[in-house]
């Protein structure tokens, strides 16, 4: 099973990587960071979310047409139960309503 094994090592990686604190604040992402802001995550030579692998090592791969997204707001954040998947087009109407409020 050398894909499972590829796969645990991939997650003590990721772990690695997160601070995790009391239990009920957010666990931040510690390793690299995307010009976003998210968090940066090496698998298999390509950049994945963080939080998008924190929330694939729970749940299995994410539905396409899907997106990861941090309910508490904190970009940094990768703990489970701080994330949830919405459809893409959701998401990116919050994002672009963020952006026109923060040029207002
Ligand atoms: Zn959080």
């Amino acid at each position: 099973m050398a894909t499972a094994t590829k796969r645990a090592t991939a997650a003590q990686r990721f772990w690695a990587k997160v601070e995790p604190r009391d239990r009920d604040a957010c666990w931040l992402w510690r390793g690299a960071v995307s010009k976003s802001r998210r968090g940066a995550f090496w698998l298999d030579g390509r950049q994945v979310p963080a939080h998008r692998f924190a929330y694939e090592l729970a749940e299995g791969a994410l539905p396409a047409g899907m997106k990861v997204v941090q309910m508490c707001g904190e970009t940094l954040c990768v703990r489970r139960d701080h994330l949830v998947a919405r459809p893409v087009e959701d998401v990116d109407c919050v994002l672009r309503r963020g952006e026109e409020e923060a040029k207002a």
